[in-house]
């Protein structure tokens, strides 16, 4: 797996493909599934080049903790108590897209979708 050019969440974070922005800060990006497998299903991403949780390392820790940060406040801003999160490493992991990122889901998920 690498990261393309046409890796759709670059083209996002770029300005050149749309979202429905949740969420977001200088580091990380947050928005809707476009096929949502909750009632509630929203994909946080870092703005930086890291493709899959499997290259977690001392210097790029910061942004790993970044992405909960944004799972909190995106929880408070919809007013949810409770919540899941999910994500894929790598393909034999089930991620199809090639950057990193975590998925935010409503207590109604059930694990299996994903
Ligand atoms: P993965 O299987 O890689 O962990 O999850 C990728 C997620 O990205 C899927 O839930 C899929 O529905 C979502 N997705 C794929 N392409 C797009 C897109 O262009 N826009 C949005 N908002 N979500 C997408």
């Amino acid at each position: 797996m690498t990261f393309m050019e046409k890796n759709i969440f670059a083209e996002i974070i770029a300005g050149k493909l749309p979202c429905q922005k949740v969420y977001e800060s200088d580091d990380i990006l947050a928005f809707y599934d476009i096929a949502p497998k909750a009632k509630t299903h929203i994909l946080i991403i870092p703005k930086t080049e890291i493709i899959t949780a499997q290259e977690v390392n001392e210097k790029n820790l910061a942004i790993f903790g970044k992405l909960f940060l944004a799972a909190k406040e995106i929880a408070k801003k919809l007013k949810m108590t409770g919540y899941k999160l999910h994500m894929n490493v790598g393909e034999d992991g089930g991620q199809v897209v090639p950057h990193l990122h975590l998925h935010f889901l409503s207590a109604d998920y059930d694990g299996s979708q994903l």
